[in-house]
């Protein structure tokens, strides 16, 4: 099966706690070595290893996640 949606992150709104980390079954989650303009590390998302489940969607209280 192929996967239509993609894993997109507003990194302005991270402010780098590692909550999603945590849940991504994939490991598909790291946190940059750069700040967003709040001065925090935001997440980037490995497209190849995520598998669209939306933990990180659910468990991110800032809503940096969109699957579409
Ligand atoms: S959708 Fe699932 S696999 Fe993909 S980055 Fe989020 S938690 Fe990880
Ligand atoms: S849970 Fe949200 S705010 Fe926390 S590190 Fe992940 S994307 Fe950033």
């Amino acid at each position: 099966m192929e996967f239509k949606e993609t894993v997109y992150t507003d990194t302005d709104r991270c402010k780098g706690c590692g909550l999603c980390i945590n849940f991504c079954p994939k490991q598909a989650i790291t946190q940059s070595e750069h700040a967003n303009a709040k001065g925090y590390n935001y997440v980037e998302v490995d497209d190849e290893k995520c598998i669209r489940c939306g933990a990180c969607y659910r468990v991110c209280p800032d809503y940096v996640f969109e699957i579409r």
